[in-house]
Parts: C-alpha cells; sequence; structure tokens
C-alpha cells in the first residue's frame, strides 16, 4: 500500500491511433479541497508535457488521456461538489456531477482521509449510490503509511472500495490505479474499418446545431439510412449511402447545457468531440453563426488539425445571421484569421432548420477523404521539393554547413504523410518544418486535408565522397 509512485510507471502510450475513442472514461468526483486536482495531475503529468506540445491544445484542460498497466483510459477532473450550508447540494453542482456521472465508466470519489467521511461525503454516497455507478473511493491525504489502517473504519456507506493515498507524496498511487483499472468494463475490440467507408465526425460546441445538421442529413430521401450500434457506450453512428459512397457519421451530440451549468456540459462535449475525432476521416466542424467564433471552437478545430483529419468548416444558422452584402466576407477573413492553415478548407454556409445546403457537406466530406488517401509518385513529391528548396533554401544552422534536403517520398495515407531525408534534420526544426507541411499540402493539391512531414537524418552524398 505504500510502495512509492514513479511518474515512469506511467507509460507514454497511447498513440493517437484509431484506438483512443473506445477509451473508458475515468470522472473524479469530491468536495472541494480534498485533492481532486493534485490526484488529476499526478496521474496525467507525464503525458500532459506530451499533450501540450500539440497546437491548439491549452494547458487548462481538466481531461487527459491515461494510461496503467496496458490499459488506457480518460480521466477528468470534475472540478467539485459544493453545499450550501445545511442545505445540501447545490443543485446546479449536483447537475454537474450527474453528468459526470452518466458520461463516466468509473466515478473516483476522492475524500479526505483525515477528516473521514463528513455529512456532504454521506450525502454525496447516497446519489452515487442511486445511479448504480461503479465507484472507487479515494482516501486521500494519507501521507503517512500509519493512516493506511485508519481508512478501513471511515464508513463510505456501500457506495465502493476504499484504497487510502497521497496524491501529493505520491503514495498508494500504484495500487490505487491496480483497482483503477481492475474496475474498468472489460476491452472493446477494434472494430475493422471498412474499406471505402467514410467516416464523418459532426463535431461543435453545445448548441451549434450538431443534431439538427445529423437529422438533416438522414432526413434526406436518397439516402439509405440504418443505425448501428458505435463502438462507445454512448455513440451512435448513422450509416448513409450517397452517390455510392457510405459515410458513417459520428453524432457527438446529446449533450444539453442545461441551466446554468456550461462549465461542465462544455469539457463533457469536448471529450466527446475528441473521441469521435480519434476514429474520424473528415470532421465537419460546426459554428454558431450567430455567436461568431469562439475559444471552444479554435480548439475543437485544433483537434482536428493536429490528427490530421480532412476539415470542412460549417457555419451554421446562417438563416439567423442578419446578412448585409459583405457580411459573408467578414465571416471568411475571420476564418483565414483563427485558422490560417485552413484558407483552402470548404467553407458551407448552412442552416440546419431549414436545410439550407446541408447537402453540400456530404460531397464535400467524400472529396476530401478522397483527397486524403491519395498517393503522390516520389517523382512528383520531389519536382516540388526541388522548387520549395529553390524558392526557400533551407537555414544552415550554426555551424556553417549547408543544410542539403536529399529527397522525399510519400510514406503514408489517409492521412498523407511524407518523409523528407535531410543531411542535418535539426537545422529544419520548427519554422522550416512547417513550411514544408504547408507548402507541401498546398502544391500537391491536398486542400482542406492537412499532411504530415517527418524528417530524417540522412548523410548528403558529397560529405560521403
Ligand atoms: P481539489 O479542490 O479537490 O481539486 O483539491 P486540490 O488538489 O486543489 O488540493 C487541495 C489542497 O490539498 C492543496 O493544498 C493540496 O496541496 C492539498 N493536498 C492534495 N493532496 C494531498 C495529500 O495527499 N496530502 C496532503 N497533506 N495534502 C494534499
Ligand atoms: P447541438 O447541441 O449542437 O446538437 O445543437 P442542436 O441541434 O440541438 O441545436 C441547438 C439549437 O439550435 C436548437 O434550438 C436548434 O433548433 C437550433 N438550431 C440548430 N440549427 C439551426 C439553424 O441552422 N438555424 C437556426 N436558426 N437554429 C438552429
Amino acid at each position: 500500500m505504500t510502495e512509492e509512485f514513479a511518474a515512469g510507471g506511467l507509460s507514454e502510450g497511447i498513440s493517437h491511433g484509431s484506438a483512443s475513442d473506445r477509451l473508458p472514461v475515468v470522472a473524479i468526483v469530491g468536495l472541494p479541497n480534498v485533492g481532486k486536482s493534485t490526484l488529476f495531475n499526478r496521474i496525467v503529468k507525464s503525458r500532459l508535457a506530451v499533450v501540450d506540445d500539440q497546437p491548439g491544445v491549452t494547458r487548462d484542460r481538466n481531461y487527459a488521456p491515461a494510461e496503467w498497466g496496458g490499459r488506457g483510459f480518460w480521466l477528468v477532473d470534475t472540478g467539485g461538489m459544493t453545499f450550501e450550508d445545511g442545505l445540501g447540494m447545490d443543485p446546479a453542482i449536483q447537475e454537474q456531477v450527474e453528468l459526470a456521472i452518466e458520461e463516466a465508466d468509473l466515478v473516483v470519489f476522492v475524500l479526505d482521509a483525515r477528516v473521514g467521511a463528513t455529512a456532504e461525503d454521506e450525502e454525496a454516497f447516497r446519489l452515487l449510490r442511486r445511479t448504480g455507478r461503479r465507484v472507487l473511493v479515494a482516501a486521500n491525504k494519507a501521507d503517512d503509511g500509519e493512516a493506511a489502517w485508519d481508512v478501513a473504519s471511515i464508513d463510505v456507506g456501500g457506495v465502493g472500495e476504499i484504497v487510502p493515498i497521497s496524491a501529493m507524496a505520491g503514495r498508494g498511487i500504484g495500487d490505487f490505479l491496480d483497482r483503477v483499472v481492475a474496475h474498468l468494463p472489460p476491452e472493446e475490440p477494434s472494430p475493422e474499418a471498412i474499406p471505402g467507408e467514410v467516416a464523418l465526425a459532426v463535431v461543435g460546441r453545445p448548441n451549434v446545431g450538431k443534431s439538427s445538421l445529423v437529422n438533416s442529413l438522414v432526413g434526406t430521401r436518397k439516402m439509405i439510412v440504418s443505425e448501428v450500434a458505435g463502438t462507445t457506450r454512448d455513440a451512435i453512428d448513422t450509416i448513409v449511402e450517397r452517390d455510392g459512397t457510405r459515410f458513417r457519421i459520428i453524432d457527438t451530440a446529446g449533450l444539453r447545457r442545461r441551466g446554468r451549468i456550461s462549465r461542465g456540459v462544455e469539457y463533457w462535449s469536448a471529450l466527446r468531440a475528441m473521441r469521435a475525432l480519434e476514429r474520424c476521416d473528415v470532421a465537419a466542424v460546426l459554428f454558431d453563426a450567430t455567436e461568431g467564433i469562439t475559444d471552444q471552437d479554435v480548439k475543437i478545430v485544433g483537434e482536428a488539425i493536429s490528427r490530421r483529419k480532412g476539415i470542412v468548416l460549417v457555419m451554421n444558422k446562417w438563416d439567423a445571421v442578419e446578412k448585409d452584402h459583405h457580411v459573408a466576407e467578414r465571416f471568411a477573413e475571420r476564418v483565414a484569421w483563427h485558422f490560417p492553415f485552413l484558407e483552402d478548407a470548404p467553407l458551407i454556409h448552412s442552416s440546419a432548420l431549414t436545410g439550407r445546403r446541408v447537402d453540400r457537406l456530404l460531397p464535400e466530406v467524400a472529396r476530401l477523404a478522397a483527397l486524403r488517401a491519395r498517393r503522390i509518385p516520389t517523382a512528383e513529391v520531389n519536382r516540388v521539393i526541388e522548387r520549395l528548396v529553390a524558392e526557400n533554401p533551407p537555414p544552415s544552422g550554426r555551424s556553417s554547413r549547408t543544410t542539403r534536403i536529399l529527397y522525399a517520398t510519400q510514406v503514408g495515407a489517409s492521412p498523407p504523410q511524407f518523409v523528407v531525408f535531410v543531411n542535418r534534420p535539426k537545422n529544419l526544426e520548427g519554422h522550416y518544418h512547417r513550411f514544408l507541411e504547408n507548402r507541401l499540402k498546398k502544391d500537391l493539391g491536398f486542400t482542406g486535408v492537412p499532411v504530415e512531414v517527418v524528417l530524417r537524418q540522412r548523410k548528403s552524398r558529397e560529405r560521403d565522397r
């Protein structure tokens, strides 16, 4: 129970592969000051550094992927329950906690081991018991080994197992994570991707019109519609066929802004969007044209770009925008300002309410998926590289020796991935690397499709001689 927890025990494992949409969700709940965020940070610390490197990903996120013993999961810090003095749980907070419980596969309830279960904790246990969710109680602040036996005497009202930890000192975290993993639902096998099927994630903030849009799409008579169970507990994929293409629509709707709470809804919906983005080919990112582009919108687009998905920008609720002859132009300018790398992405001004321009979406999605799957002959890649080098010679690093790009080739499709062989890859990191990515994307015609360039070291022939 008292072994020291080493950060290195957490593997850096979770790739942005197709698996993490199926990762179970573990929600940390509890009263203020019991150490929830300390525990969250302790578990995800080694990952966050990696995640934060990606553009568009902010540091203030309260959910993050974690892994223990080869099992991955999403960890969510819900912020906490509060109680009005003697009046029971604040209804707004209660709703937020209920939402957390609804969305989670496992609830970790944190309390202060030194205090034991308070009246508020007990009320929370009653709430948890009613939901029937799996609960693991973490008795935190059990800083010294002796506190461990005390913990067994804390009455948790039969909601779940209790484990002593010290989030601050890193004590008991390994045993605790063993228990977390033991309580997770069994792993789901990865479904085979169906060749020729295009997976579309419809993402965006709550209330931008995602479910209206999906309904409008699916309601079109030309399409054959069927609903299949999604790979996650809560997602229902809709399969539609149009013009010979089979689309799997991953709907992330269903979370409503309820009453006063928006913070909780925002991050749960963001987490859903991330899970949908993991397994899509193309993302339709919806904006509410009456509200303009918000920080949350920028974050969602950033997540789609960093996963190198095809991106269609959808300005929804266009019917509700007061139009003068410059309004579309102004919106386009704002899009270009926020998303300089998406200047070529398709932009649709739609109304899910009236159905106007909704029919433009699937053809664009099919077009992007096809573009994303293209393979460019090596000779053509190198012609473009030569042109780029002539136009903008690679910087020579601190040593004044020339940086030479030797050749480049496409090594992957969907997403398009290129390897550029260079004698001193270090010299190209940062600015020039981004230049190559953006220009290969543009000049090879990957419009609306982010490409990835990997720099590899290769000795230049001149030096070998
Ligand atoms: P939250 O409000 O539940 O997220 O709690 P925080 O993580 O912000 O922690 C509240 C306070 O408790 C902070 O001052 C932490 O440093 C402290 N704390 C957290 N974990 C431990 C622990 O394991 N032992 C002790 N002694 N203090 C802790
Ligand atoms: P979601 O949370 O993103 O799934 O959003 P919903 O589809 O539930 O839509 C939220 C609200 O916006 C509902 O009241 C819709 O009727 C409304 N709405 C959705 N699309 C449009 C649209 O194109 N125009 C207008 N005026 N309202 C819309």
